[in-house]
């Protein structure tokens, strides 16, 4: 299976835990959290559509006017996503400058923010550049399930941890990866090409399997159209895999009901990025700080049966020994 989505951490395991997703097909990119963007090229900021904010600690959100100062000017739009207060808190954010001349820029940057209120519902409101960014509240979108982000080709889910104050967890999913298989084209005579492409969009669409599919061609021999129903395409062409799958988790307490909501999203995940702050020895910090342990990283991982875990957000109080919450975390992950 071709990977659709390239995972990144910004910075190296000590910094601020900052994801950025690439997407192999188009000039286009998420990002899981907003701390320090320094290592992040200007330009692969501006490939983003779509930021989701875990929280607003500073590790986690001081990467905002980096990207606000690059996309202003720009006639486009983002989007970001955060637990609650975060509308309220990205308002403040753009009253902190004077916008007295941006209205009268040539293009409009516009910022749209959704507030994950308890799982069924997003509030959300519009900073306009043409408007000097004032609040403008707009019309609650219903979600079922955390569900913040649908497109054609993945998902993205958020389930609200407790860190002392809400923080989200989210995880990234392709929707099916469907590969052709080439060799039974040929054996059904048929060509490669763009109708292929439509064909996996009118599968993941979950279109009925009687519903027929004309294929036009031509070649050396001339014109060919040919029918088929949607159902054989789909069972002789093409092999459904299950799509590619991402969780983020960071800053949450150990507890019972934080561990279950972790697994849940978690599962199965392709990888696992998982905040290890503390090690066991310092089990009580962890839980007064509302942080994991690596132990319990690698733990909640293999509960959650991922295939490739990534610590990270360690404490700078383990930089003499960096090692030691990656190997704890693989150890738990393992079972060992
Ligand atoms: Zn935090
Ligand atoms: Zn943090």
């Amino acid at each position: 299976m071709t990977p659709i989505f390239h995972p990144q951490l910004v910075n190296e395991s000590f910094g601020d835990p900052v994801l950025f997703v690439d997407f192999l097909f188009e000039r286009r990119a998420l990002l899981f959290d907003l701390g320090d963007l320094a290592p992040l090229p200007a330009r692969k900021i501006l490939r983003l559509s779509h930021i989701f904010v875990s929280h607003t600690h500073m590790d986690h959100f001081s990467g905002f006017d980096r990207v606000l100062r690059l996309c202003l000017g720009r006639e486009r739009a983002l989007s970001l996503y955060g637990p609650r207060g975060f509308i309220g808190q990205v308002e403040h954010k753009l009253a902190a400058y004077s916008w007295n001349l941006v209205q009268n820029y040539p293009t409009d940057f516009r910022l749209l923010a959704h507030e994950f209120t308890d799982g069924t519902r997003l509030q959300r409101a519009q900073f306009r550049c043409h408007s000097r960014f004032a609040r403008e509240d707009l019309d609650e979108a219903a979600i079922t399930a955390g569900l913040l982000l649908e497109e054609e080709g993945f998902r993205v889910r958020a389930t609200q941890l407790d860190h002392d104050i809400p923080c989200l967890a989210f995880a990234l999913e392709e929707k099916m990866h469907l590969n052709v298989w080439k060799n039974r084209l040929q054996e059904l005579g048929l060509p490669t090409g763009p109708w292929l492409q439509e064909l996996k969009r009118r599968v993941r669409h979950g279109e009925a399997d009687d519903t027929p599919v004309s294929i036009r061609w031509h070649d050396h021999a001339g014109a060919h159209e040919q029918s088929l129903l949607l159902g054989t395409l789909r069972t002789q062409v093409l092999k459904i895999v299950p799509g590619q799958k991402i969780a983020y988790v960071v800053d949450a307490v150990y507890h019972p009901e934080n561990a279950r909501r972790i697994v849940d999203l978690a599962r199965a995940a392709d990888t696992l990025f998982i905040e290890s702050v503390f090690l066991d020895g310092d089990t009580q910090r962890a839980a007064t700080r509302f942080h994991l342990t690596a132990r319990q990283a690698g733990t909640l991982a293999r509960a959650a049966g991922v295939t490739r875990l990534v610590p990270m957000h360690f404490s700078p109080r383990y930089s003499d020994r960096p090692d030691a919450l990656q190997r704890e975390a693989e150890a738990a992950f393992r079972g060992s």
